[in-house]
């Protein structure tokens, strides 16, 4: 599981400071380092580093750990705290619409999990929030990721728009608008194409669905293998599109984790969904706090 090494050594460097009592500075001094290191072998941005210890060692001293009487609970809490403004203090979740029909486009590079994750959320706005999705087929590039996302669609019971490969992505989503209307779905999924690499031509697709449907909500989904690489991709795509929430998949694979902790600082872009396996049921909303707790725990 992703965090796993990062959750041992900041378990470890704040279980040095437990049993000592009152604190040193130099207990203090040698906690900052070893967190610093965690963080670092994590993979975390260098320069987030640098302000999380900043933070961490001003607000220590400002809380007077050093006098107090369990001091390294204090520094644990302090800790946690800086972890979950990192990951976003509130948990994002989708923008609904108001009324009205809610329009979800889901963009990321091919590979990153962007079909499958499509499924899983559709599944869970069904099924948890009771809402009433149409998936639309509008990746004509990649060979097979039709029939991929009619499978999934079969296999969470929701219906697939397709006009095949040879009509224009954009012309497919015209008439899913209007079929969706039609028929009364009040939750679209847009699955769209994805490149090995971001391009122009990529961009370009994107942006003019985007400008057609003006969508409630774009998620992009990055794997949380690629590392630093999440941040790099985030920030591209939300150069050129309102991205709204990011969806980290593979978040059951040994990734250290750095990625997803530094992408919100970086790009201001929460991440709403975490995919944890290839199954349907494998995601989970995002909760920053259960997350610091699941780091810290
Ligand atoms: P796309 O090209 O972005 O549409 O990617 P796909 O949805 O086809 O997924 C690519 C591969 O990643 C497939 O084998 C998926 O089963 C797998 N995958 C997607 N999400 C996850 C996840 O959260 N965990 C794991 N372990 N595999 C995933």
């Amino acid at each position: 599981m992703a965090f796993d090494s990062l959750s041992n050594r900041l378990n470890k460097a704040l279980r040095d400071l437990s049993g000592k009592g009152r604190l040193t500075e130099k207990n203090m001094e040698d906690m900052l380092k070893e967190v610093r290191i965690a963080l670092l072998e994590a993979d975390v941005n260098y320069k987030i580093v640098k302000d999380f210890l900043v933070r961490v060692k001003e607000k220590s001293l400002g809380t007077d750990v050093l006098e107090a009487v369990d001091p390294s609970s204090m520094v644990v809490k302090i800790v946690h705290d800086e972890i979950v403004e990192l990951l976003g203090t509130q948990e994002a979740t989708l923008n609904y619409a108001e009324d009205g029909m809610t329009v979800i486009m889901m963009v990321g590079l091919q590979g990153t999990g962007k079909t499958t994750s499509i499924a899983k959320v559709a599944n869970l706005v069904k099924k948890k929030h009771n809402r009433n999705p149409l998936l639309v087929a509008a990746d004509i590039i990649r060979p097979a990721a039709i029939e991929q996302l009619q499978t999934l669609g079969k296999s969470i019971d929701v219906e697939v728009f397709t006009k095949g490969i040879e009509t224009p992505a954009t012309e497919t989503v015209k008439q899913a608008m209007l079929y969706a209307k039609e028929k009364g779905y009040d939750t679209v999924f847009i699955d769209t194409a994805g490149r090995l690499h971001i391009d122009e031509e990529l961009m370009n697709e994107l942006k003019e669905i985007e400008n057609l449907v003006h969508p409630n909500d774009i998620l992009l989904t990055v794997d949380a293998m690629t590392g630093q690489d999440i941040v790099q991709v985030a920030k591209s795509f939300h150069e050129q599109l309102n991205v709204t929430g990011l969806v980290v998949t593979k978040f059951d694979g040994d990734s250290r984790g750095g990625g997803v902790l530094s992408v919100r600082s970086i790009t201001q872009v929460p991440v709403k969904f975490v995919g944890q396996g290839e199954k349907i049921d494998d995601l989970e909303l995002f909760y920053p706090d259960r997350m610091a707790d699941r780091i810290l725990g």
